[in-house]
C-alpha cells in the first residue's frame, strides 16, 4: 500500500467519527449525490427538485409531504466552504417564468444545502416535537467516476487502450494526423505538447457530441479551473520507451499527476462522503443516436458503477472503511418526450441497460431501483389518429417557437430487441427509428405551494430520502 492510500484512510477515519459524534448530538445531514454523463440532465433535476422541495404541492408520492409532516423546507449557506455553491435561483429562474429557457448544465461539481423541520412518527411522534434534516445536495459530472478507471491503469495500459478505442471512429481523424506527426522521444516543446492535448480534448468533444460516453480523462471535457494547467495537458501516445525529457516520459509524469492531483482528491473529499446516489441517464437520446450509442452508454454506466463496489479498487476500499452508498437510484431522464403509455418499457430498458452495473451495486449492500422521470415537464399528453391508427403522442412547443405533436417511435417491450443488436456492434436499428426533439420549457405560472411540473420526481425523492423524514 502507497502512504498516500494510508493517509486517505485515516482522514476518512477521523471524519467518520466526526459525523457519527455530530449526528447523534446534533442534527443528522444526508448527503445525496446526483450524477449522470454530461447533459442527462442534473441542472434540471437538482434544481425542479429543490423548487418542488420546498414547495410540495405537486409531491404526493413523497409520504411526509403528503402526510404534512413537513413543516418547512429551506436553503442554508452550504457548509463546505471550497465547493461551488449550486446556482439554484438563477437555474429557477431560467427554467421558470414567462419566457423560459433550459438552464446551463454542469460544468463541475457544486453543492447545496437544504434543510428540513419534520414531526417524526412512530412511537415518539407524540413526545417529541419537530426534528431536523439537512440534506446537502452534492451535483458532480459522471465523467469524473470514469476516471475511477485510470487509478489502476499505468500510462502504458491507457494509452494502448484509448488508441485502439479510437482507432476506426472519425471523430479521431484529426487527433490520429496530429499524432503522426509527433515524435515522442523528441524533447519536451510546451507548444506541441499543447496542441496534442488539444487535438485529444477536440477529439473527445467530438465523440461525445455524436453519443460516445467513454470520453476519459473527465477533467478533459469538464476542466473547471484547472484549464489548460500541465496535468491537463497530455495525451495517449503508443506505448514505448522513452528518453528523460522527452515528451514521451513528460506525458506518463502528467497522467500519473492528473491520477494524484485531481482523480484521488476528488473520491477523498467529495464521493468518499455521498450517503444516497441518484444517476441519471438519457436513455432515449442514446436510443435516438443508434446502437452504437446505446452500447456504448451500457459500458460507460458499468465503469461508472463500478465506483460503487469498493471492492474493485484498492484505493476505494481504503478510503471507504466500510462505509457504502445506502441507495441507488437510476433514472431515465426526459420522459416527458414519451407518452406515459410507453414509460414502463424505457424504465425496463433502463433497468436491462444497468443489468450488469445493478448486480454490482447490489453485490456492494445498496438498495437500488430504476425510473423514468421527468425533472421538468416540457410536454402535455395527446392522442391522434394516423392512417387508421392511434398514436400517443406529446404536445410541446420546439426551440424554434412552433408546436408540435411528436410521437417518438414504439420502445419494444422486450429491452433486449434494443440491446442484443446494440451489442452485436449494428450500425442501425432494424425495425424502427427513434426521433428526440427538443422541447423547450413550458411558460407556467406556479400556484402558491406548488413546484414546477414534472414526472415521478415525488417518487425519486420517496425511495432517495423518504426513511429519513419519518
Ligand atoms: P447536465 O449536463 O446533466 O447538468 O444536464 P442539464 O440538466 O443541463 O440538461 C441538459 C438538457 O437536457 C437541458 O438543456 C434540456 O434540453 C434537457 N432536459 C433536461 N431535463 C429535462 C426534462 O425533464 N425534460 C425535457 N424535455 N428536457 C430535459
Amino acid at each position: 500500500m502507497i502512504i498516500g492510500d494510508i493517509a486517505d484512510g485515516l482522514t476518512r477515519g477521523v471524519e467518520t467519527t466526526i459525523n457519527t459524534v455530530s449526528e447523534a448530538f446534533f442534527e443528522p445531514v444526508l448527503r445525496l449525490g446526483v450524477t449522470g454523463l454530461s447533459r442527462a440532465g442534473k441542472t434540471v433535476f437538482i434544481t425542479s427538485l429543490v423548487a418542488n422541495l420546498i414547495n410540495r404541492g405537486r409531491m404526493p408520492a413523497l409520504r411526509a409531504a403528503a402526510e404534512g409532516r413537513i413543516r418547512t423546507a429551506w436553503l442554508q449557506p452550504q457548509p463546505d466552504d471550497t465547493v461551488p455553491r449550486f446556482d439554484y435561483e438563477t437555474h429557477l429562474a431560467a427554467m421558470t417564468g414567462a419566457e423560459p429557457v433550459w438552464p446551463e448544465s454542469t460544468r463541475g461539481i457544486s453543492e447545496l444545502r437544504l434543510s428540513f423541520r419534520v414531526q417524526p412518527t412512530g412511537l415518539l411522534a407524540g413526545v417529541t416535537g419537530p426534528k431536523t434534516l439537512h440534506l446537502d445536495i452534492v451535483d458532480y459530472p459522471g465523467e469524473w467516476l470514469l476516471d475511477l478507471g485510470l487509478l489502476d491503469k499505468g500510462y502504458d495500459d491507457w494509452s494502448a487502450e484509448v488508441l485502439k478505442r479510437i482507432e476506426p471512429r472519425p471523430e479521431a481523424a484529426a487527433f490520429r494526423e496530429t499524432l503522426a506527426a509527433t515524435d515522442p522521444a523528441a524533447r519536451l516543446d510546451e507548444p506541441d505538447a499543447k496542441a496534442l492535448a488539444q487535438a485529444f480534448t477536440g477529439y473527445l468533444q467530438a465523440a461525445r457530441v455524436s453519443g460516445y460516453s467513454d470520453c476519459t480523462p473527465g477533467r478533459f471535457l469538464l476542466p473547471g479551473d484547472m484549464a489548460g494547467s500541465p496535468v491537463l495537458t497530455f495525451a495517449p501516445l503508443p506505448p514505448a520507451s522513452h528518453p528523460r525529457g522527452s515528451l514521451g516520459r513528460e506525458f506518463a509524469r502528467r497522467f500519473e499527476a492528473y491520477k494524484r492531483e485531481i482523480v484521488r482528491p476528488f473520491f477523498r473529499d467529495h464521493f468518499a462522503r455521498i450517503d444516497r446516489q441518484i444517476v441519471l441517464v438519457d436513455v432515449l437520446g442514446a436510443i435516438h443516436s443508434g446502437p452504437k450509442a446505446v452500447e456504448d452508454l451500457r459500458q460507460a454506466m458499468a465503469d461508472i458503477l463500478g465506483a460503487f463496489r469498493p471492492g474493485r479498487n484498492a484505493f476505494l476500499t481504503q478510503l471507504l472503511l466500510g462505509k457504502r452508498v445506502e441507495k441507488i437510484l437510476f433514472a431515465a431522464t426526459k420522459a416527458d418526450h414519451l407518452h406515459n403509455a410507453q414509460h414502463a418499457q424505457l424504465t425496463a430498458i433502463t433497468e436491462a441497460l444497468l443489468a450488469e452495473a445493478k448486480t454490482r451495486a447490489d453485490f456492494a449492500g445498496a438498495q437500488t431501483a430504476a425510473m423514468s422521470i421527468a425533472a421538468l415537464r416540457a410536454t402535455t399528453e395527446d392522442r391522434v389518429e394516423q392512417g387508421g391508427r392511434t398514436l400517443d403522442v406529446v404536445r410541446g412547443t420546439l426551440m424554434d417557437g412552433k408546436r408540435a405533436a411528436f410521437y417518438p417511435g414504439r420502445l419494444p417491450e422486450d429491452p433486449s430487441r434494443l440491446l442484443n443488436p446494440a451489442r452485436q456492434g449494428a450500425d442501425k436499428w432494424l425495425d424502427a427509428d427513434y426521433e428526440v426533439m427538443s422541447f423547450a420549457p413550458q411558460p407556467v405560472t406556479l400556484k402558491p405551494g406548488d413546484g414546477p411540473p414534472h414526472i415521478r420526481l415525488d417518487r425519486a425523492a420517496e425511495f432517495l430520502i423518504g426513511d429519513r423524514l419519518r
